[in-house]
């Protein structure tokens, strides 16, 4: 069942990650743990990368764990972390970029890093979707393939809309953000501006227009009972026609890591338990918003709206806030700020 262009492969199953599980997935989970008490620092983590193509996009099993560089060090604004993974990067691991540095590497360090950038958020979904099938089935070019137009994403099994939550969360990301002085664009506001939509082709194409220094896209997830917590999805490298992700992955990358650290702080919800192998971070080459984007950008899936204890969170203004302020503070960081 696809409802979500952002919608997981299928869950791993328990075996896959306890308690046979290879020796990083078992370092990552201890990294997350560590990261769940002072989470700013996520360096070290593994992803599970998810590889291959065919038309079911979302039906394809997670295959690859790689190791990730350890380069996402904290910003000023960020507690040090007791315990640094960066100090015992993964073997393998590649050596960090510079932290702290923001993208372009022309703005200084602190606040006045945050002078003159750009946000774009992307709502995801829109909550006039359900009365525009026609419209948002419509099959788009997202460079490597093509895929529909747009979803009309999950619901809580109470009903609340994927498309409701993401729209509140980005307008407290907003606000949270131009507080900062950021400039923030959102793709779209609903039922404000516009009935359905925009297409995911367009929603990249907001953020490459506006030079946007980072891109988030806001979910909520929709699997299975008893699955829960955060992701973080993060481009994969893709190349063909319009898309061509090699320059974004690194950037997005520690805007993802950033991420998520400040939104496990935030809201102290744990990495997804049922993919990401416990890191919190996914990689994907089938999402149009991803492979077609040319500025940094990643989707976060903010917690699973059919598992009860987490509906409850996602249905709570006060949790509302606090994953926006999470989201926020990783983008703060990111921009060195
Ligand atoms: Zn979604």
């Amino acid at each position: 069942m696809r409802y979500d262009e952002s919608s997981p492969p299928p869950p791993e199953s328990a075996s896959s990650i306890s308690p046979d599980r290879p020796w990083y997935a078992r370092r990552s989970t201890l990294v997350v743990a560590a990261a769940a008490i002072a989470p700013a620092c996520l360096a070290g983590w593994v992803l599970t990368e998810v590889l291959g193509g065919g038309a079911s996009d979302d039906s394809r099993p997670p295959r690859i764990v790689m190791p990730l560089s350890a380069s996402a060090k904290l910003p000023s604004a960020a507690p040090t972390p007791a315990a640094d993974p960066a100090a015992s990067p993964a073997p393998g691991a590649a050596p960090g970029a510079t932290p702290g540095a923001p993208p372009g590497g022309t703005a200084p360090a602190g606040a006045n890093a945050l002078v003159g950038r750009t946000v774009v958020i992307d709502p995801g979904h829109n909550t006039g979707n359900f009365k525009h099938t026609t419209e948002i089935n419509r099959q788009v070019d997202i460079g490597t393939n093509r895929k529909e137009c747009d979803t009309t994403g999950t619901t809580t099994n109470s009903g609340y809309m994927e498309a409701e939550f993401s729209m509140d969360v980005s307008r407290r990301l907003r606000t949270v953000l131009e507080a900062k002085g950021l400039k923030v664009v959102l793709t779209h506001e609903a039922g404000k501006d516009r009935p359905f939509g925009p297409c995911i082709d367009e929603r990249a194409r907001i953020g490459n227009e506006a030079a946007a220094d980072a891109v988030v896209s806001v979910h909520a997830d929709g699997v299975s009972a008893g699955s829960r917590g955060f992701h973080v999805i993060l481009p994969a490298k893709v190349k063909g026609g319009g898309a061509d992700t090699a320059k974004i992955i690194e950037p997005s990358r520690q805007l993802g890591e950033r991420i998520a650290g400040n939104f496990a702080r935030t809201t102290g919800s744990a990495p997804a338990n049922y993919l990401g192998s416990g890191t919190g971070l996914v990689v994907r080459d089938d999402l149009g918003g991803l492979n077609l984007s040319t500025r940094p950008k990643v989707f976060i899936e903010c917690g699973n709206m059919r598992d009860a204890k987490d509906a409850a969170q996602l249905s709570s203004p006060e949790w509302r806030q606090k994953a926006a302020q999470g989201i926020a503070d990783g983008i703060v960081g990111f921009l060195g700020g």
